[in-house]
Order: C-alpha cells, then structure tokens, then sequence
C-alpha cells in the first residue's frame, strides 16, 4: 500500500456515468459491484474463474514474485491487485463494468445488494464446499462473512450449526435472523 491509496472491495451504487463501451448498464442503475475484476474474455473469464483473469491485473509481475503466480485484479487491495482505487470514496471508477457490474432489483434496497457483492458469496461458497444435508456445522468468527456461512449451512442443510465467536453480540445476530426466519 501506498499513502494516499483508497481501500474498500464490497459496494453498491447508483451508475453516473458509462464508458462508450459499456453495453448493459445506463446513467442511473442501481449496481453491486464485485470485488475482483475480471474482463470477461480472456481463458480464465470464459471459464467463470474471474478472480484469475489474465488482462486486469497490470501489477501481476510484481505479485508473482511473492505468490509465484499472479491473480487478477481487485478493487482498493494493494498495488499487487493491479492498483485499482477502492470504494471508500463518493465515486468509483469500475473497469469491465458489464462483466462487473450487477444491476440491483428494485426491491431491495443498496444495503440489501451489498452483501451480493462479497460477504454472502464467500460464505456460501464455503458452506457449499464443506456441508452435506445433516451435517453438525461449526463456524468460528460471526462477522459478516461468517453470518453468510451460517446461513448458507442451513441452506444446505445442516442439521446444527455452532457459532463461535469471542464477541457475544455476534452470535445473538444470528440468533434474531434465525427467529425471523430469515
Ligand atoms: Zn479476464
């Protein structure tokens, strides 16, 4: 990192303007944006593995001499992500933008899009790997993240789910989720 740079990878927001070529997206879409940018044609992008995409992450010399390989790239995550501003600003300029940019259905409301954005696919993609129907699932840490694997527990299945957290609120989260049946 570098003084001056702008963090933040998970956002919603309202789209003011386009790129000539951005082809689905307007002036005014309501928008979640994932965190990693990919640039929908290259090997990796054709095969749904966005997060490796070969064309967005200009810096990928420079990680592969840490990692030994390099990634694509992500908003607001260090020089070695491609070097691309976050989104703990008032704007944000999003590459790619229609392999990117997810339009937000007119029910739900921005915070309610924002966790498409990062939280709730990770946590689901965990919970999609590890948890058969009638498992006893355990989940250390009750953040945001942690919550979506919960969720997506039940969701798979699971017939108990432990949730450990060195915080008490966090778990009692869960806990109201649950009695609302959310
Ligand atoms: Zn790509």
């Amino acid at each position: 990192m570098k003084e001056g740079d702008i963090l933040g990878h998970e956002f919603t927001g309202k789209v003011m303007e386009v790129g000539s070529g951005v082809k689905t997206l307007k002036r005014g879409d309501r928008v979640v944006v994932a965190p990693n940018i990919g640039c929908g044609e290259c090997f990796y992008c054709q095969e749904k593995e966005w997060s490796l995409c070969d064309n967005s992450n200009h810096k990928g010399n420079l990680q592969e001499k840490i990692t030994g390989y390099p990634t694509g790239a992500f908003f607001g995550c260090s020089h070695l992500f491609g070097s691309y501003a976050g989104s703990h600003a008032e704007y944000i300029r999003v590459p790619y933008a229609d392999h990117g940019c997810f339009k937000i259905p007119e029910e739900l409301s921005y915070e309610q899009g924002l966790f498409a954005s990062d939280a709730a696919p990770t946590g689901y993609m965990a919970a999609d790997m590890a948890v058969m129907p009638g498992d006893v699932v355990a989940v250390w840490g009750a953040g945001a993240v942690g919550q979506m694997a919960i969720a997506g527990a039940w969701l798979k299945g699971a017939s108990k789910v432990i949730c450990i957290d060195k915080y008490k609120f966090r778990p009692n989260i869960t806990r109201a989720y649950q009695k609302r049946g959310a």
